[in-house]
């Protein structure tokens, strides 16, 4: 049984989610893209999100994260409403909800090192500095084995990989509820995508609920508990991921497990240097 990282103080009885999600209808102007999403992720469930570029993932994200306005629905977090919109919320709302996506850098900005990009954050939401600061970026990057040698050096002169752990530290400094992490293994070397879903297996297992977007139904095999599959802004299938990849019901999911049989394509920007 898993433990959640945080208590349930506050939590509507009841209402066990971590994150709900319900009636999700997001446009772009005139053009809607998402179509009525429903799903809840359970404290200590990693959610997996799947489904073919365009099909809404990314609007579905900046939604969660309150980037992308022209939406309609509602969510729950903790068991309470959470603000559609990023500037309507608190900073412990921002601190509780962690993202990390896909970018060249890895969701890094390029100008700040290791250590600043763990120890930022932990300055604005916990007034952390100095050494104290330093011992707890310390301890997010150790989370993630990311050695404090590699404390002064830029995103560039990091691994795909390393990047990626890097930025999975900043999110774990701040002790969230629930991670988002959309595409962060795409791009990557096969091996090193399979050691950064081993790393978020092993912050699962310590508690962390997840939601874990991606177009590669493969790689949900090894991290997803249930899965929801996007088609065309619509969520065409759910269920445990064993039993939706076992016996898909919907012919979407059926092509998308088919197309698993070929690897993913590693992209050199980012898979030149080891993991
Ligand atoms: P995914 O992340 O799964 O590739 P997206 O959320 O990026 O999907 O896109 C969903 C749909 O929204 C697509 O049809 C895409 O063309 C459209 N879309 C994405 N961004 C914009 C935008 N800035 N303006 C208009 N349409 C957009």
């Amino acid at each position: 049984v898993k433990e959640p990282l945080h208590s349930a103080e506050g939590r509507a009885e009841g209402d066990a989610s971590v994150l709900s999600v319900r009636n999700l209808d997001a446009s772009y102007g005139r053009t809607q893209v998402l179509y009525d999403m429903s799903f809840d992720v359970a404290p200590g469930e990693c959610l997996a999100v799947v489904g073919e570029s365009g099909s809404g993932k990314t609007t579905m994200s900046r939604c969660l994260i309150g980037l992308h306005e022209d939406h309609s629905g509602t969510f729950v977090m903790d068991g309470k409403p959470l603000p559609p919109r990023l500037r309507d919320r608190s900073k412990e709302v921002k601190q509780r909800m962690q993202y990390v996506f896909q970018n060249p850098y890895g969701s890094l900005n390029p100008r700040e090192t290791v250590a600043t990009a763990v120890m930022v954050p932990l300055k604005h939401f916990y007034g952390d500095r100095g050494k104290a600061a330093r011992a707890k970026a310390q301890e997010a990057l150790e989370r993630v084995e990311i050695p404090w040698r590699l404390a002064d050096r830029y995103p560039a002169e990091l691994s795909g990989g390393q990047r990626q752990r890097v930025a999975i530290a900043r999110a774990l400094a701040c002790d969230p509820s629930l991670l988002i992490c959309d595409e962060v293994t795409s791009g990557l070397d096969v091996s090193v995508q399979a050691s950064v879903v081993e790393l978020l297996r092993t912050l699962q297992d310590d508690g962390l609920s997840m939601i874990f977007i991606t177009h590669n139904l493969a790689v949900v095999r090894s991290i997803g508990d249930r899965v929801v599959v996007l088609s065309q802004g619509r969520v065409v299938e759910s269920g445990a991921v064993e039993s939706v990849l076992i016996d898909p019901q919907h012919p979407y999911t059926r092509g998308l497990l088919a197309d698993t049989l070929e690897v993913d394509r590693p992209d050199p920007e980012t898979s030149d240097l080891p993991g």
